[in-house]
């Protein structure tokens, strides 16, 4: 969730080159919780391409993927509806099979999961396994033998904090995500909202320190407001100072660090 203004302007239908080999191409369905839209990112060179995250189901969108190159592959960050909904029209356009985690969104024979590498257009893509967000979310390191970024899906935003979608979202595993992206060091991060980021050590930094901050007040508040609290109360008393439409989100966060609080470990 965010509360940020948009630092861009949305440029709809404009591929825009982010390093040699990745461009991306953003979505129109900008919301509060998608910032200006999905990025859907094309990563090789336009001969062969790897297609991560074809976003929602809209053809002006998909067809403007379709038509940026010859596509391999097309990857999943993970299953919710403003990344995967346009997967299976962009297969039905280009053929290429659509890979992912969670065996519900994959089309073709093959799935996605930690360890796997990808390959098209001079560039390797590399599968981390990320959950935390959702049960099913991978990054993807990104190289082509002199440059490296990572692909951080919902993990890790342009701006602003994303949301631990409980109950399929895990805090203790989001933490741990975390700092596997912080320990990779200074790596462009490509995100799957937002503006790109120059290192991954740098924002997952700040992004633990924000959870170590707002576990500190869901717990002060759960002292204050006794243990009976809803998660809603917790909402009102610890989000005040983001945007209400991103309160349903910041529930599901809540009910996250609740379950992680109460969690022995
Ligand atoms: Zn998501």
């Amino acid at each position: 969730m965010t509360g940020h203004p948009p630092l861009t302007h949305p440029a709809y239908g404009r591929v825009r080159q982010v390093t040699p080999y990745a461009a991306v191409l953003l979505a129109r369905n900008p919301s509060p919780m998608t910032l200006e839209g999905t990025n859907t990112w094309l990563l090789g060179d336009s001969d062969r391409l790897v297609v991560v995250d074809p976003g929602p189901h809209d053809a002006e969108h998909l067809d403007e993927v379709a038509a940026s190159g010859r596509i391999e592959w097309i990857l999943l960050t993970h299953g919710h509806a403003d990344h995967s909904a346009g997967a299976r029209r962009l297969h039905e356009l280009t053929g290429a099979p659509v890979r992912a985690l969670d065996p519900a969104h994959r089309y073709g024979d093959e799935g996605l999961a930690e360890g796997d590498a990808v390959h098209a257009g001079g560039v390797t893509v590399m599968v981390l396994g990320t959950p935390g967000h959702t049960s099913d979310s991978l990054s993807f390191i990104a190289d082509d033998g002199q440059y490296r970024a990572v692909l951080t899906g919902d993990t890790i935003l342009g701006r602003g904090t994303t949301v631990v979608a409980h109950p399929d979202g895990v805090l203790a595993d989001y933490l741990d995500s975390l700092r596997r992206l912080r320990d990779l060091g200074d790596l462009t991060v490509l995100p799957g909202h937002g503006p790109e980021l120059p290192a991954a050590r740098a924002v997952a930094e700040q992004y633990l320190a924000h959870r170590a901050e707002r576990l500190a007040q869901v717990r002060e508040a759960v002292d204050r407001l006794g243990p009976d609290a809803s998660a809603q109360q917790i909402v009102e008393d610890v989000y005040a100072d983001v945007d209400r439409a991103v309160w349903p989100a910041a529930e599901l966060s809540v009910r996250a660090q609740l379950d992680y609080l109460r969690t022995p470990r």
